[in-house]
């Protein structure tokens, strides 16, 4: 009857205590019962909201100065020319490399922000679905359970100029969009689900968008990158006459199967309009600094009632307790003060947030995860608790041990769906996997 027995189980209310699950086939958690001693501390798999998977293999690899204003923009040059070498078999090597290390981390499910659809000169694969296929072997390769979101993309500006030639690779109109997705969902399982994303607003024109949303599937989750750039808030405003997140609340109606990925730049309006939608904001705490994009306005988010996730988005870390920590620190670095993500029910940073995430993970995702509770996967993270990081820790400062104490990984274990995918900060896979991926990049950095 059970996959991880005699645990504490972290819930958002507090912990429960020697709690077995009974699963069914599929690795959903039918009942929990009582039994056992207290030995473990679970808490459920993280969501990572945010992924370009293919930017796992160019992390490290544009922190050298190239002109003195580099910036976003001179970052996506470099990416852009990465990208360039990378086919389906590098794509699946390179996702799989990525997602074993979530694995690892405690990241138990990753939304898949894609798309690199075509090849390299912009011309569809024999099977156009090609790099989507290539990301969900990848899934498969490392159990991680995915929520894949196609990307429409199809200008390369507020103005609607035309893709450039770099660009051409990810570029679809919404017919071709729409079939793309429809292909794709034949290979929806337990854990895979198609979802859609439209790059952003300057990628997609307002008469696409409203025709996308009216062929999507009423459940559909849709994420979208969003005023991220100071520069994309200010062509918004020239051209569509609104900043961008006012722009899509006023004109998409986001709901809570949206999730606004960055949301960086919002003024008090947007805040409030936002966090009352039920809408996401997927935060991604480290690319953001990497990037140099700016600030979430977090305190003022959850004074809202807004509901967050994170996301690792271009990988240059991979670890869900440095995202949360970041998050909580950047707000720390500019306002001198201490403990800012807190409830009134909630004085742990670690608790609040965790809850947070957990909160927002099935919405966000379109799976039933999130908690640990009937009906839902039994997707987990078994903390090591013999480590010295939780000498003496209590219920009251568990989870602030795990997220704010040194730089060991804390995961002992991590089940998807009931099965133990990684152990001792190990995925089971992890070296035919890292040899696989070592091979791609090797080849892609020769050809470049
Ligand atoms: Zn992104």
């Amino acid at each position: 009857m059970t996959t991880i027995p005699n645990a504490r189980i972290w819930q958002p209310d507090g912990w429960q205590d020697g709690l077995k699950f009974g699963l069914d086939l599929y690795g959903r958690i039918r009942e929990a019962v009582r039994g056992g001693t207290i030995g473990q501390r679970v808490v459920p798999g993280i969501a990572n909201l945010h992924s370009h998977a293919f930017q796992r293999a160019m992390a490290g690899m544009a922190e050298r100065q190239l002109r003195a204003d580099d910036s976003f923009w001179s970052w996506r040059e470099a990416m852009y020319r990465f990208a360039q070498q990378l086919d389906p078999d590098a794509m699946r090597a390179v996702a799989a490399q990525l997602y074993a290390e979530m694995l690892e981390a405690g990241y138990t499910t990753v939304c898949e922000f894609h798309y690199l659809h075509h090849a390299p000169d912009g011309r569809p694969y024999d099977d156009p679905a090609a790099m989507s296929r290539a990301l969900i072997a990848a899934a498969h390769d490392t159990g991680i359970r995915l929520t894949l979101l196609p990307v429409l993309y199809m200008a390369g500006g507020f103005d609607g100029r035309a893709l450039d030639a770099r660009q051409q690779r990810f570029g679809h109109d919404v017919d071709g969009y729409l079939r793309l997705l429809d292909g794709l969902r034949a290979e929806q399982g337990d854990t895979v689900r198609i979802g859609c994303a439209l790059h952003s607003l300057r990628a997609v024109p307002e008469a696409a968008m409203r025709e996308l949303l009216a062929g999507l599937p009423d459940d559909s989750r849709i994420h979208i990158h969003i005023a991220e750039q100071l520069a994309e808030v200010e062509q918004c405003l020239e051209h569509r006459g609104a900043r961008p997140v006012q722009w899509l609340l006023d004109n998409a109606g986001p709901d809570p199967r949206w999730t606004l990925v960055h949301a960086t730049h919002l003024d008090d309006a947007e805040v409030a309009d936002l966090a009352r939608s039920g809408a996401t904001v997927a935060v991604c705490p480290t690319t953001e600094a990497n990037l140099g994009d700016g600030l979430f306005p977090l305190r003022q988010y959850l004074d809202a009632g807004g509901r967050l996730g994170i996301g690792s988005d271009s990988h240059i870390s991979v670890s869900p307790v440095e995202e949360l920590r970041w998050l909580e620190y950047g707000q720390r670095l500019v306002t001198r003060r201490r403990n800012i993500a807190v409830g009134s029910d909630s004085p742990s940073v670690g608790h609040t947030l965790l809850r947070a995430v957990a909160a927002s993970a099935g919405d966000s995702s379109g799976h039933d995860i999130g908690l640990l509770q009937p009906g839902r996967f039994a997707d987990a993270l078994v903390l090591d608790v013999r480590a010295p990081q939780f000498a003496g820790a209590s219920d009251d400062d568990a989870i602030d041990r795990w997220v704010f104490s040194g730089n060991r990984n804390l995961v002992r274990e991590t089940w998807v769906g009931g099965r133990c995918l990684a152990e001792n900060g190990r995925h089971l896979r992890a070296d035919s996997i890292a040899a696989d991926y070592r091979t791609a990049v090797e080849r892609m950095l020769a050809a470049q």
